[in-house]
């Protein structure tokens, strides 16, 4: 793909568009950017809450639908808030045109509702670049080699954005929200985090991958890999935002931040004669299915195995589950998990010790836990989670002074 020359792209949420007066000032934020002389592409997330609500009328109809049909009318959201947004930029005297993640050539494999993209050919947005318009890209969606429109899981809007930097090698990936960055814990939680200037991808993918909504754990991914910078600030202000970056000169901290994970659930055996077995074929159908583990246990002693995934395919995989045959399969959609992460975690078991102290004191009980290189999860029960976070923020010395 040709790079367009001081090409930006920026990505708006969901909470950035939720109303047409939120969707007219984007334009302008926008339109000023143009201005600058540089070439724009805009990704968009669906108006508000407005996924959730085509999700639950979904159930309404049917309690399992299909998933080529979930990710028709899914779809939908990010076509609404697309061509508002184009039509509010030509309000302003500017050209735009909005495209579908089809038109612009986002290309991911067949796997409805959690799709990955496999290539970026988009010609049609490059065309009309060219021609200096702005391109509005519908973020969330895709298209399958056989042309079926496909979404890419819960945030994906995110993953559309890096991507496409990573395809132009656009000069600036820009990511606004409501938040304004990457705190050391969600702000809208733990009312003492505070703002991160830079992050690593390494860490940003934990803090992601374990829980943290600000950015989407694929985009990050794709971040890594072709080395894009990504800074995450505030549609609302002007105040600097974060960068997610491979650069050496991020200051170095043992503890870089902490995150939950409301939306998770366990599945659980114990007593099992051959649980090697067991998870290995529980780990075969998620693989199937397309679903991450996010946290693996198995003891041959206790006979036990227990497997944590995201809570949205829990209707999915449970109905795969009874085809196993593996008895005593527990499980549990009223737990959690809380994650620490930060470089100097794997050197520092004084951490853990006091992770696990400050949790018992929030009344706790440890369900598991785990440990990678740079982070710490506990999987607990979802009540007093909030409350324990807060707590623990304070405990580990990252509150803020004020
Ligand atoms: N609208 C989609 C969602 O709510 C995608 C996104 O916001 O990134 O998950
Ligand atoms: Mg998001």
């Amino acid at each position: 793909m040709r790079v367009a020359k001081n090409l930006v792209i920026q990505k708006f949420g969901g909470s950035s568009l939720a109303t047409p007066e939120r969707i007219k000032q984007v334009a302008s934020r926008v339109v000023r950017e143009k201005r600058k002389g540089s070439d724009v592409i805009v990704v968009v997330s669906a108006m508000g809450d407005t996924t959730d609500r085509l999700f639950q009328l979904a159930k309404v109809v049917s309690p399992n639908p299909p998933r080529r049909e979930l990710d028709m009318l899914l779809t939908a959201g990010e076509r609404i808030s697309m061509s508002l947004l184009s039509m509010a930029i030509s309000e302003l005297g500017y050209e735009a045109i909005s495209f579908t993640g089809s038109q612009s050539g986002i290309v991911t494999d067949t796997a409805h509702t959690r799709a990955r993209i496999i290539d970026v050919r988009a010609f049609r947005v490059q065309d009309e670049l060219n021609k200096g318009k702005i391109v509005i890209v519908a973020g969330f969606q895709g298209v399958s080699p056989n042309k079926e429109v496909t979404t890419l899981g819960r945030g994906g809007s995110d993953t559309t954005c890096v991507a496409l930097a990573a395809a132009f090698n656009a000069a600036r990936c820009e990511i606004f929200t409501d938040v304004g960055g990457v705190y050391t814990a969600d702000p809208r939680l733990v009312p003492k985090a505070k703002k991160l200037e830079a992050i690593s991808y390494d860490e940003m993918l934990e803090l992601a991958f374990c829980g943290a909504g600000v950015l989407h754990w694929r985009s990050v991914d794709i971040a890594r890999r072709f080395k894009v910078d990504v800074h995450v600030q505030s549609s609302f202000s002007k105040e600097p935002g974060t960068v997610v970056t491979a650069k050496e000169n991020i200051e170095r901290a043992e503890i870089r931040g902490i995150t939950q994970d409301l939306n998770v659930a366990s599945i659980e055996a114990r007593g099992l004669d051959d649980p090697m077995r067991a998870s290995e074929e529980i780990l075969g159908k998620l693989e199937a299915l397309g679903i991450p583990a996010k946290l693996i246990i198995v003891s041959s002693e206790e006979g036990r195995v227990l497997i944590v995934l995201p809570e949205e395919h829990f209707d999915e995989v449970a109905s795969e589950m009874d085809s196993l045959g593996i008895s005593n399969l527990r499980v549990d959609t009223e737990v959690a998990t809380i994650s620490v992460v930060g470089n100097g975690l794997c050197a520092r078991p004084r951490i853990a010790k006091e992770v696990l102290a400050s949790l018992s004191r929030s009344g706790l009980k440890p369900l598991a836990i785990s440990t990678s290189g740079i982070s710490l999860t506990v999987l607990t029960k979802r009540d007093r989670v909030v409350n324990a976070i807060r707590n623990l923020h304070s405990d580990l010395g990252l509150d803020s002074p004020s």
